[in-house]
């Protein structure tokens, strides 16, 4: 039975007091959880929100890291950096790094490796577009795009990666994936884990990302191989994010 675990992406969203607000009443909400649950907050909060969350259930994560461990890449984060400031989960290759900062499976890659040689637990993310679905282009496109990954790690790094299937019309949309569409595609992801080892594919976790709210979460989970949700808006309020969390334990 894989734990399940739900992680909001904060995105580009918050304030020091907004943070505050949000981690008290997440806090103040959560039950003795059957699941995991982390918040991936922009970097200049990391430590406000380490502090926050010291001593709770919650646990910390980030939104992207530099494939590299130091030096001259203005702008970047480390993942020894993350480290630093507890992080244990850090979302890599989510669909709005890889539209709008060109990032590419082979950086998605190296980024992972790095991750995991840090000791971090990398949310490796993939998805396809609309187009792409409507071109009946989905398992091409998301299990290549994993596929990229997990030709870069060992049979024990891969282990220690989870996934986030995020179809890119959904995220931000409205539009969610049916619990029977989100399936296939999470079944075909453990199938490609699958070729690496049926030892990891039996224990990685797929989360599905991409509008998942309270109304819809239940039935998601529900489905067999949906092992919790990357949630963007919704992490936002601590009402909707602990009702997906109890949708979840
Ligand atoms: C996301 O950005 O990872 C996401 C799933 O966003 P939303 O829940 O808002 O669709």
């Amino acid at each position: 039975m894989r734990r399940k675990l739900v992680a909001g992406n904060w995105k580009m969203n918050g304030s020091l007091a907004a943070n505050a607000a949000l981690v008290a009443g997440i806090k103040e909400g959560l039950a003795a959880q059957a699941c995991d649950v982390a918040v991936c907050v922009p970097a200049p909060y990391l430590a406000q929100v380490q502090a926050l969350v010291a001593g709770s259930p919650v646990v910390l994560g980030a939104q992207d890291m530099s494939a590299h461990a130091s030096g001259a890449y203005t702008g970047e984060v480390s993942a020894s950096m993350l480290q630093e400031f507890g992080v244990q989960y850090v979302i890599l290759g989510h669909s709005e790094r890889r539209a709008y900062h060109g990032e590419s499976d082979a950086a998605v890659a190296a980024k992972t490796v790095a991750a995991l040689k840090a000791g971090l637990v990398p949310l490796v993310c993939v998805g396809e577009t609309l187009e792409q679905r409507e071109a009946g282009q989905t398992n091409a496109v998301v299990g290549g795009q994993l596929d990229v990954v997990l030709a870069a790690l060992s049979v024990e790094e891969a282990a220690r990666i989870v996934v986030a299937y995020e179809p890119v019309w959904a995220i931000g949309t409205g539009k969610t994936a049916t619990p029977e569409m989100a399936q296939e595609v999470h079944a075909m992801l453990r199938a490609r884990v699958g070729a690496k080892s049926a030892e990891v594919a039996a224990k990685v976790r797929i989360l599905y990302g991409g509008s998942m709210k309270p109304d819809n979460a239940q039935q998601l989970l529900a489905m067999g191989d949906i092992d919790g949700g990357l949630i963007g808006g919704a992490a936002l309020k601590a009402p909707d994010f602990l009702a997906i969390i109890d949708a979840a334990a």
